[in-house]
């Protein structure tokens, strides 16, 4: 029987396995990738659980009207699964979900797929040498727990007085209700990060008024989109070699933007022109271009990119607020200012929860202390942005500094996922039960990124960000060139991890 990854009664029913060798959470780009690279090394014992009900993860969360990546399309699928179907430079939101649907469809491994499955707890049983992982559909042990629970999953919720009172609709950009026709009603964004910035164009098109309430500007680059020709989607999908020049041109294109958030603030200088451009183009009003001007060196937030945001502010029946929101009330937004703006509509388009991961509070190591407790202090930190001291064969896919502003997520989750088999080949290969790193690498290796994040534009740029912790810290952002990622974890570096033998022969041997 076929299994659609959506909805399929016969996987929806299936209990979940007691035990298997390898438990994977999410079944996003990373955790989909983990479970065809894991069996395609022949790792085939293995489960994925996902909260939701297919494959996609964030690709499938945010279905928010005008949702697209900002990473050219050529970069952004896994190099063992190429797309020739991409219609555009950048992806929409349906095209990207479309093509994980396929590679999960035509991969061969969604038998082990439990989808409406949640992992409440997961409980290192040091005596065991197992994971010991509580979902919503009972209890499975695990010799290596791969999260792949995505950076950005948790929406943020904006703790503004009064929200809860808000009598008309209200929801998250990534919790998009579709439900809710907007035509011709009074609606409020609240945020101008990148979500935002995609929603407003399409939403002031049919709205009959839209308030845009913006904290910080953010700076705005036009977006190089364009469809692809009919030549160019024909040699695309007939001529590997033709796709695989376009994939390189862009990664090589996107890794010599690194310097100018590194080192070189002032390379970004044609970025900052541009994004003036856009400005002086998008909008005519002088009053309004210098409330939307930001004031912090470009690239310190995220870079973002569109051609419609700006034009979409200018138009008469959109208003930027940009005195602060003091409460909700029943039906209006309320600003520092004592204005009262009427709304039916709220959306709440103010980020994730990216530096304190709710699966942090879940995940409990050797001393039964969770990641959040032991981030609590320093913040999140891991060894090679993927194993944590103290949480043996825990193997995290977007941990710690892993994150990019300039390209695509999909390398470095290959390359962690590269690093994962290799940890697991070392178990084999010496009969190991458990791998952990050396708390001194672990410190060694964040030391280095926190000295080479001091001097990034995301540590001197002169703005708050999602990348930086409630300490300060830059938690989040990977500082170096995504090929040296790659390179550091191109081989599973042993002497860096204390090891255990089996106790058993039930183990990984
Ligand atoms: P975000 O970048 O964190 O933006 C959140 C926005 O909400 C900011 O403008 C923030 O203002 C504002 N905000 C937060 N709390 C607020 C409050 N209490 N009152 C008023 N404003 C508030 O979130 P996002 O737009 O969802 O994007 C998150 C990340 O997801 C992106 O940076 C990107 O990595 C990814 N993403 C990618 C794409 C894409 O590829 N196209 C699209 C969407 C998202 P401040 O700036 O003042 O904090």
């Amino acid at each position: 029987m076929p299994i659609d990854t959506d909805v399929d009664t016969f996987a929806a029913m299936r209990p979940l396995p007691a035990s298997v060798t390898h438990l994977v959470v999410g079944a996003g780009f990373a955790g989909l990738g983990t479970a065809i690279r894991l069996d395609r090394a022949g790792e085939t014992d293995f489960a994925v659980i996902e909260k939701d009900a297919g494959v996609g993860g964030t690709w499938r969360a945010n279905t928010y009207p005008g949702a697209a990546c900002d990473v050219p399309s050529q970069l952004y699928s896994f190099s063992f699964a190429p797309n020739p179907d991409w219609s555009r430079s950048f992806s929409p939101q349906p095209e990207i979900d479309a093509y994980l649907q396929r590679v999960a469809r035509e991969s061969g491994v969604l038998d082990r797929f439990w989808f409406d499955t949640t992992m409440e707890e997961a409980r290192y049983d040091a005596e065991a040498q197992r994971w010991v992982v509580r979902t919503s559909r009972g209890e499975v042990t695990a010799t290596t727990l791969v999260t792949g629970t995505g950076g950005l999953s948790e929406p943020r919720l904006p703790d503004i007085d009064g929200i809860e009172d808000f009598a008309g609709e209200v929801f998250h950009s990534a919790r998009w209700n579709h439900d809710v026709d907007l035509t011709g009603k009074r609606v409020a964004v609240i945020g101008t990060g990148a979500s935002s910035i995609q929603i407003v164009p399409e939403v002031a098109k049919v709205v009959g008024h839209l308030d845009v309430y913006q904290r910080t500007a953010p700076w705005v680059i036009p977006r190089s989109d364009r469809r692809y020709t009919r030549l160019e989607r024909l040699l695309l999908r007939r001529v590997p070699a033709v796709r695989r020049v376009y994939r390189t041109a862009t990664y090589w294109g996107r890794e010599s933007y690194v310097p100018a958030f590194t080192r070189l603030p002032r390379l970004a200088a044609p970025a900052r022109r541009a994004a003036l451009l856009n400005i002086a183009r998008g909008i005519p009003d002088p009053a309004l271009r210098a409330r939307v001007t930001p004031d912090y060196t470009i690239g310190c937030k995220r870079i973002l990119i569109s051609n419609t945001y700006y034009p979409a502010l200018a138009r008469d029946h959109v208003d930027l607020v940009t005195d602060p929101i003091a409460r909700v009330t029943a039906d209006a937004v309320v600003t520092a200012d004592g204005v009262e703006r009427p709304v039916d509509v709220l959306v709440v388009a103010t980020g994730f929860h990216a530096t304190e991961q709710p699966i942090a509070e879940r995940v409990r190591g050797r001393d039964g202390r969770s990641l959040a407790q032991v981030w609590a202090d320093g913040g999140m930190a891991a060894y090679k942005g993927t194993t944590v001291h103290g949480f043996p064969n825990l193997f995290q896919l977007v941990g710690a500094n892993t994150t990019l502003g300039h390209s695509s997520m999909v390398f470095m989750i290959e390359s962690q996922i590269a690093y994962v088999l290799g940890a697991i080949a070392t178990m084999r290969a010496n009969r190991y039960a458990a791998v952990e790193p050396r708390r001194d690498a672990q410190d060694a290796w964040n030391r280095d990124l926190q000295r080479r994040l001091r001097r990034t534009v995301w540590s001197t740029g002169g703005c708050a960000s999602w990348y930086l912790d409630a300490h300060g810290r830059n938690t989040v952002v990977w500082p170096r060139h995504t090929f040296t990622f790659r390179s550091l974890l191109s081989r599973f570096d042993v002497d860096a991890y204390e090891v255990e033998a089996a106790r058993t022969d039930e183990r990984i041997t």
